[in-house]
């Protein structure tokens, strides 16, 4: 296939570089132009650049004189205004597509952007899935990536075997913006199940227990979870996890508190109280505001207890 790729950053570039190695073709956008030009050196023969988003929803590259329709576009961008930008407005990917295009976001962004953008895509008559991923910087580069889409069930089938080359599970969560719904959800929950953890290992080791053996009950008793179990934030308890290594190399805790704003202002739309996920979002702002936002997300231990 002939796949449009905007956004080569830390997700973007693994991402693209996997469809390359399905032995797809890509014509690749980013503003930041090195980022293009070092996809482009590494695969001349399958990736090319475009000047701007315009000329690639065209299909025009710099390697070709003539233009060439696009099959797919898939966008990893930031923030709910980088995906606008990119769709929406003259310059965007909407009103420039010449022929039948499949569109598909795999950013993190609110739900009600998701199905703003999608409307308009249906609209001009191009089908479009939200993609969002888990499975950080890590599953990208293996391919491995967990992939929630929202769209209907044609377009969601036709995105399935692209989304394939960058990753292992690929669930269709419903309809338009669903995936962002499912996305929103599990790292809200995450945020509150490490602070909940963070506690309970602070409050355990405060009062005597040795630290391994505190998560050992926990982990066969009621109050297990996945930050417990897999990534717990107690440095020393489990080698694999960031804590084990000073808080690096893991999820961001600003890319966290990104991601609790977005559930906590989709809650807002719809009046849904999340007193919790408030509460989780305000502490990671605090984390954050004290200098600490590119830690791992599990840090927030050493702002709750007296972990070393
Ligand atoms: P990043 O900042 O490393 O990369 C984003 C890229 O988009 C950058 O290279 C930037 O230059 C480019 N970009 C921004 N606006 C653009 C525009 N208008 N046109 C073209 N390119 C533009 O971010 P990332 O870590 O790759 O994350 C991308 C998305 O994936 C975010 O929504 C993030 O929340 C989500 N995500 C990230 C992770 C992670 O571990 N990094 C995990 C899951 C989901």
């Amino acid at each position: 296939m002939r796949i449009g790729f905007i956004g080569l950053g830390n997700m973007g570039l693994p991402m693209a570089s996997n469809l390359v190695k399905a032995g797809h073709h890509l014509v690749v956008f980013d503003v930041v132009e090195k980022l293009v030009q070092a996809l482009v050196a590494q695969h001349p023969t399958q990736v090319s650049a475009s000047p701007n988003i315009k000329s690639l929803a065209q299909g025009g590259d710099s390697s070709s004189q003539t233009n060439q329709a696009l099959d797919a576009i898939i966008t990893m961008v930031p923030e709910p205004q980088h995906v606008r930008s990119v769709y929406l407005g003259d310059a965007g990917v909407l009103a420039n597509l010449a022929a039948a295009c499949l569109l598909i976001d795999a950013s993190t962004i609110d739900p009600q952007t998701a199905r703003e953008v999608a409307q308009a895509a249906y609209e001009k008559g191009y089908s479009m899935v939200d993609a969002p991923v888990s499975g950080g910087t890590g599953g990208a580069q293996a391919g491995t990536l967990t992939f929630m889409v929202g769209g209907d069930e044609a377009a969601f089938e036709q995105a399935k075997p692209i989304l394939q080359a960058m990753g292992k599970n690929i669930v269709h969560c419903g309809g338009n913006g669903n995936g962002q719904v499912a996305k929103v959800a599990n790292n809200m929950l995450l945020a509150i199940s490490m602070i909940g953890t963070a506690e309970a290992m602070s409050l355990g080791v405060s009062l005597g227990m040795d630290p391994k053996v505190l998560a050992g009950v926990i982990n066969t008793s009621s109050g297990r979870c996945w930050s417990s179990d897999v990534y717990n934030p107690y440095p020393g308890v489990i080698d694999t996890a960031p804590s084990a290594r000073g808080y690096t190399g893991g999820f961001g805790a600003d890319l966290m508190l990104k991601d609790v704003g977005l559930a906590t202002a989709a809650a807002k739309s719809v009046k849904q109280a999340v007193p919790m996920g408030a509460l989780a979002q305000q502490l990671y702002q605090t984390f954050s505001n004290q200098g600490h936002g590119g830690l791992d997300f599990s840090a927030i231990i050493q702002m709750l207890g007296k972990a070393k």
